[in-house]
């Protein structure tokens, strides 16, 4: 087996970690700079906050993202940092600010639109400004991945843009900051942390480092996942959550992800089904067709504790049925006509990085066994 490892971001971790943040822009010598955020940081007073941790190193701020930013967003964030000339991005958000930040930091860099790199194949140079991560969510890993997932509503296409410009140079992870993530956000984005992992872990482009890590998540998901969606107070599963999805962010980084990924994009842009639960919709069912075909999965399954592959599916199917997330296609909107396009639209590359090859069949029927 021959691989690669390397992971550029610095990590720093622990509750109460944002406070310090003026010590921590200090110490990278960071000046000048914007605050891109979710807009209900700008309601609860979250942003303020930061601002005033920042001590005056944060001048401008920006709030026009939604969830699966949009190009446009990128555009208007990229604008506005060559407008004032600001110096470096601090992104505070879930997966979507996180994104959104990450790719106007080096769309900044030139006179550009995001739109000719994201679908118009152009590749962004070395430049871009230092860019710190402050995830509120845990999910997506998006603060160690060099991924900035966009949609573009014109073209109709939500896909991931890869680009090694787009590892923050630092991560401040702070679990206290996920404790006002409502109900259904803890369960979406948590099934995205298991689906990080475990994609990450039977990805064609698996190696032994990212395998650890996604044994680490997994155990720390099965654990912890439903103490933090039943009290949303409850620190020590916050916390463990923050970690999983920092890990699980690690452990499919470099491996990408695969077969419930590549179905997420369409369940989300044409069924509006948020990121996590729509990855997590065929979760299950890859575990099954994956851990028939390849017996690491079942090896994965029982250092956790499961019987068998097979045991696994049923906890990840249980867990997503207590947390009220969608687990069939009548719940889920998709009409049995409907499903041929739905598998077409699901061949999206990640499919490709899948252990068992899936023709346009294997997939129409994967959507028909969720009947
Ligand atoms: P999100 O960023 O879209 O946020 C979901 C909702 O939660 C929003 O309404 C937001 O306002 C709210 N929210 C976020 N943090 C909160 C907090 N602390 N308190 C209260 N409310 C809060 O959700 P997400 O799942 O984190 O991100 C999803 C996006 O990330 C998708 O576009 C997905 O494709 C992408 N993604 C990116 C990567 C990557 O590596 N870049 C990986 C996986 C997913």
């Amino acid at each position: 087996m021959s691989w690669f490892y390397s992971e550029p971001v610095d990590i720093a971790f622990g509750n109460g970690k944002i406070k310090d943040l003026y010590t921590i822009l200090n110490d990278l010598n960071l000046k000048n700079g914007i605050l891109v955020a979710d807009p209900i940081f700008a309601q609860n007073g979250l942003a303020s906050k930061v601002i005033e941790y920042s001590k005056g190193l944060l001048l401008a701020t920006f709030f026009d993202i939604t969830p699966n930013p949009e190009v446009e967003s990128v555009d208007k964030c990229a604008d506005l940092i060559r407008e004032k000339k600001l110096e470096f991005v601090l992104a505070l958000g879930g997966g979507s600010s996180l994104d959104c930040a990450k790719a106007a930091a080096s769309v900044a860099k030139t006179n550009d639109s995001i739109v000719l790199y994201h679908s118009e194949g152009k590749k962004f140079g070395r430049e871009s400004l230092p860019l710190i991560a402050v995830p509120t969510t845990a999910g997506t890993g998006s603060e160690v991945t060099p991924v900035a997932v966009l949609s573009d509503p014109k073209k109709g296409i939500k896909a991931p843009l890869v680009c090694n410009n787009f590892y923050p140079k630092l991560a401040i992870v702070d679990p206290e900051l996920t404790l006002t993530v409502p109900k259904k956000v803890t369960a979406s984005t948590g099934v995205d942390v298991l689906s990080h992992a475990l994609e990450g872990f039977w990805s064609i482009n698996h190696q032994p480092i990212c395998d650890a890590m996604a044994l680490h998540a997994s155990e720390l998901v099965f654990k912890y996942l439903l103490r933090a969606y039943n009290d949303g107070n409850d620190i020590e599963a916050r916390e463990k959550m923050a970690e999983a999805s920092l890990i699980a962010g690690l452990a499919f980084g470099l491996p990408k992800t695969t077969g419930s990924h590549a179905c997420s994009f369409p369940l989300t842009s044409v069924y509006h089904i948020p990121h996590g639960e729509a990855c997590a919709f065929t979760l299950d069912a890859f575990v099954r067709i994956n851990g028939a075909k390849d017996e690491k999965i079942n090896t994965f399954a029982k250092k956790l504790g499961f019987k068998d592959y097979n045991e696994m599916a049923d906890k990840i199917l249980a867990m997503k049925k207590e947390m009220g997330l969608k687990t069939t296609l009548e719940e889920a909107g998709i009409k049995l006509e409907d499903v041929d396009k739905l598998a077409e639209l699901s061949q999206h590359p990640n499919m490709l990085n899948n252990p068992v090859k899936m023709s346009l069949d294997d997939i129409k029927n994967l959507y028909l066994s969720l009947k």
